[in-house]
């Protein structure tokens, strides 16, 4: 206390956190990584490796292996070969055991995924140790418990896994991503391969030590690090039965386009566009820590951010205050500091297009308004920002930022705000703040959004659904829905 720090949370009275940074002694990392086919880490066939770098520092962690077309082709095989001759043909009760012990593998070392998470990815410790980790966990427990029970979970329709499954995932919740993909698919009976975003390697990769330890039969489940030409030979290969992807709705539309006209089945994850709604009588104080975890959780990179507010107009002056109080509170920085609220941004080119969105949104006549906390002077690091006077027309409120960047308009009617809430090519989620229940239900109805939270917001559980309507994808992960996405009937 009383010791100024780099993440020094000035106050008037000048008084700021100690640092309390988690420590990294414990950590096991190597300098280069290799490809996991076939139960074993394998060098890539060109032998050509990339670096993955800590956002914080801009220190290079380790280099990983790049797969080219051979070691996509490589890994579907073993992928196929463990299918046909040993996952596809297991009782499901046994399948169910190898997944139990790989989530509590993940359990017994969760530690260190976190501080793993949180250098490879920039995002605070508090957030992967307390969120990341124990649900990617969950996420195998709750679908584990499935492995046995799919005649039950959909009785008398004999479902049977898809085959082999091709899984590319995004860098903002690595771990968590593989875990959602994964689990389902291992329960169903199918086996994947994985690729996990270029920026973000090292969680998943971890993971498939924690799948060796754990006895998994070789070929059941395949990792393989590349960047998007990677993932678009996994696309096009030929003996896959299934994509499942999680990203940007770009190259989403590029992996409808690949997998037109194919039997491949799809589920598709892509970008987002949240209204966070919030009425007069609306408990204000808890929509004000709503809205700050809402968007400026995980730096905003997070699909389902509520990055648009939406204030009833009597309230408008006081929420708008109260938010900037908090934001002021907020402490950006080292994100393996337990006191960190956000941490680095998850890539150079990623500050790019932040920055890039919040000059087009002064150009557009937005009011900027960013708290005033230091930022370190290396890393990639951004300070909450709240764009005022905006409109629907605007490019910062029809366009995901992916950033701690918060755009604010008003209104008076439900109708009105229904309107404006929907009037967007994405509908991945949305947020509702209000005293009375049946608002709630009014606008649950109405919203095209996948996800409705009512007076909280980005709450996760391995068993409910999650998913978008229009430019945010189709399927749903999470729950029974997540199960049926990997079993035809
Ligand atoms: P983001 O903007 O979240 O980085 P991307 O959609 O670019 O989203 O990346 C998500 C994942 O998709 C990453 O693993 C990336 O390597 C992969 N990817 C990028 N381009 C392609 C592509 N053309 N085909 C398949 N996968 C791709």
């Amino acid at each position: 206390m009383g010791k100024k720090t780099t993440n020094s949370l000035d106050f008037t009275s000048g008084w700021a956190y100690a640092p309390a940074p988690e420590d990294t002694k414990h950590i096991q990392l190597k300098k280069q990584y290799d490809l996991f086919i076939d139960g074993k880490f394998v060098k890539p066939t060109k032998g050509k490796y990339f670096e993955t770098v800590n956002p914080a520092n801009e220190e290079v962690i380790a280099s990983v292996a790049e797969a080219d077309e051979n070691d996509v082709n490589k890994a579907v095989k073993a992928a196929r070969n463990a299918y046909q001759k040993v996952w596809g043909k297991m009782p499901g009760a046994e399948r169910g055991k190898y997944i139990y012990r790989i989530a509590r593998l993940m359990q017994e070392r969760a530690r260190e995924l976190a501080v793993i998470e949180s250098m490879d990815g920039g995002k605070p410790i508090r957030e992967s140790r307390d969120i990341d980790i124990p649900l990617a966990a969950n996420h195998f427990f709750y679908y584990a418990g499935w492995a046995d029970k799919l005649n039950y979970a959909f009785p008398n329709r004999k479902p049977k896994a898809l085959g082999v499954a091709g899984q590319i995932i995004p860098w903002n919740f690595p771990l968590l991503m593989a875990a959602w993909k994964i689990a389902p698919a291992l329960a169903c009976g199918n086996t994947v391969v994985l690729k996990p975003a270029e920026t973000t390697p090292l969680t998943a990769l971890k993971l498939a030590e924690i799948i060796q330890e754990s006895g998994l039969p070789e070929g059941v489940v395949n990792i393989i690090t590349g960047a998007g030409k990677t993932g678009a030979t996994l696309v096009n290969h030929p003996d896959i039965n299934k994509i499942a992807f999680t990203g940007s709705t770009d190259v989403g539309k590029i992996i409808q386009k690949a997998i037109a006209g194919t039997s491949k089945k799809s589920t598709l994850e892509l970008g987002g566009k949240a209204a966070n709604i919030v009425f007069d009588d609306a408990p204000i104080d808890q929509a004000v820590e709503g809205i700050i975890n809402g968007i400026f959780f995980n730096q905003g990179h997070v699909c389902c951010a509520g990055s648009r507010l939406f204030i009833q107009e009597n309230v408008a002056d006081m929420v708008i205050q109260k938010l900037k109080d908090r934001m002021e509170t907020l402490i950006v920085g080292n994100p393996l500091d337990k006191n960190t609220d956000i941490g680095a941004i998850n890539s150079k080119a990623q500050l790019n297009t932040i920055n890039n969105y919040l000059k087009i949104g002064k150009d557009e006549g937005a009011e900027l308004y960013q708290s005033s906390c230091s930022i370190p002077k290396k890393g990639y690091f951004c300070r909450p920002t709240l764009f005022l006077n905006t409109s629907q027309s605007h490019r910062i409120v029809q366009e995901e930022i992916f950033g701690p960047v918060l755009t604010i308009q008003t209104f008076r009617t439900v109708e009105e705000v229904i309107e404006k809430a929907n009037n967007i090519p994405y509908g991945l989620s949305a947020g509702v703040w209000t005293d009375k229940g049946s608002k709630i239900f009014n606008l649950t109805t109405k919203l095209r959004a996948g996800v409705v939270w009512a007076n909280t917001y980005n709450k996760f559980d391995p068993t409910s659904p999650f998913g978008g309507y229009k430019e945010s994808g189709f399927g749903r992960e999470g729950g029974l829905h997540g199960l049926s996405a990997y079993l035809e009937f």
